[in-house]
C-alpha cells in the first residue's frame, strides 16, 4: 500500500543508490513507460507498452481515473480501456510505487506524455502531485508533456521552484475540442512554460485559432498545435463523431500562414477514415492525406 513515508524512503534510497537491485531489473527489462495495471485472476499484474500517440515517445501514468468535464471526454479511451478490464474509470487512484517511479530508470532522452489515463491537474490527485513533480525534476533528460482540460488548476498545482520560465523539461498543453473551450488557451497563456501547446483532439468542429483578446492574439504565446480526429467504433458505448476535412485544413492553413507556431497533424479519426476510405485504422497514415495536411512539426 502507498504511504507518504514509503515514498520518501524510496526517493532517498534512489538518490543514494541508483544501483539498487530492483532498479536494475526495471532497466534491464523491455521498458516502456505507458504502464497499465490490470487486475486479472484476483492478482494485480503489470505490463508496459509503447504509446501509439504519434507526437510523443512514451507515455507514463502517475495515476489512473478521471471525471468527464467537456464534450471531448464523451468517448474517452481511458474509460473504454478500463471497461475492457471491468475497472471503473471514474475511480482515481495512484499507481503503485513500482509504476509511479519507473521513469527514474529511463536514461536516454525522450519525450514522455504524462497521464494518458487521467488529468495531471485533477483535484483528486492533489496529495500525489508533489511526488510526481519530484520525479519530473529528477529526470532533466526527459521532456515531459502535460496535457490538461483543467488549466485553471495549473497555477495552484505548480511546484514552488517552477520559476519565471517553468521547468526546462516540461511542456504544458491544453485540449481544445470546440471553440467554446478556447478559454483554456487564454488561461495557459498566462502560465510560464518553455513550451505551451494546444491539442485540438478530438476535433469536433471548425476552430478559429487566431482569437484576439485585449488586442493580442492568444496563439502567439504558444509554440505547438496538435490536431487529431476522434477514433472509435461506429456503434456502442465508445463511438466516433463526425468531422470534416475542412476543419483540419483551416487550422493548418491559419497556423502555417499567419503564425510561427509548429503544427502536428496526428490523425484524421475514424469518421474521415470511413468517408475518405483510408487504410489506416484511425486515419493516422500521413501519406494517405491531402498534401496540405501532411505536416508533423515539433517545437525545437
Ligand atoms: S479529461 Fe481526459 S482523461 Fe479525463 S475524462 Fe476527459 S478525456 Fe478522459
Amino acid at each position: 500500500m502507498y504511504s507518504e513515508a514509503n515514498t520518501e524512503t524510496w526517493l532517498n534510497l534512489n538518490k543514494f543508490s541508483k544501483s539498487l537491485h530492483w532498479l536494475h531489473r526495471l532497466h534491464d527489462s523491455t521498458y516502456h513507460v505507458d504502464n497499465v495495471e490490470n487486475v486479472a485472476k484476483n492478482k494485480t499484474i503489470y505490463f508496459m507498452r509503447s504509446t501509439s500517440i504519434e507526437w510523443t515517445d512514451k507515455s507514463h501514468n502517475f495515476w489512473h481515473g478521471c471525471t468527464k468535464i467537456s464534450s471531448g471526454c464523451k468517448f474517452c479511451y481511458m474509460f473504454r480501456d478500463k471497461d475492457k478490464y471491468n475497472q471503473d474509470g471514474s475511480v482515481i487512484r495512484r499507481l503503485s510505487d513500482q509504476s509511479f517511479y519507473k521513469p527514474l530508470s529511463i536514461h536516454e532522452p525522450q519525450k514522455v506524455f504524462i497521464n494518458s489515463y487521467s488529468d495531471f491537474f485533477i483535484e483528486e490527485a492533489d496529495d500525489w502531485r508533489a511526488y510526481a513533480w519530484e520525479v519530473i525534476r529528477d529526470t532533466p533528460h526527459l521532456t515531459w508533456q502535460i496535457l490538461t482540460k483543467r488549466p485553471e488548476r495549473i497555477k495552484e498545482c505548480l511546484p514552488n521552484d517552477w520559476g519565471d520560465e517553468g521547468y526546462p523539461n516540461v511542456w504544458l498543453g491544453v485540449s481544445i475540442e470546440e471553440q467554446m473551450y478556447f478559454h483554456r488557451a487564454e488561461t495557459l497563456a498566462k502560465i510560464p512554460a518553455v513550451v505551451r501547446f494546444i491539442s485540438a483532439e478530438p476535433l469536433l468542429e471548425e476552430l478559429d485559432m487566431l482569437v484576439v483578446k485585449n488586442g493580442k492574439r492568444i496563439i502567439d504565446d504558444f509554440h505547438w498545435v496538435v490536431i487529431g480526429g476522434e477514433s472509435g467504433n461506429e456503434f456502442g458505448p465508445h463511438r466516433y463523431r463526425p468531422s470534416e476535412i475542412a476543419w483540419y485544413e483551416r487550422i493548418v492553413q491559419d497556423i502555417k500562414s499567419q503564425t510561427r507556431v509548429a503544427v502536428f497533424v496526428k490523425q484524421l479519426g475514424s469518421h474521415l477514415r470511413k468517408t475518405m476510405k483510408l487504410r489506416h485504422y484511425h486515419g493516422g497514415e500521413l501519406a494517405e492525406w491531402p498534401s496540405g495536411l501532411q505536416v508533423r512539426e515539433v517545437p525545437e
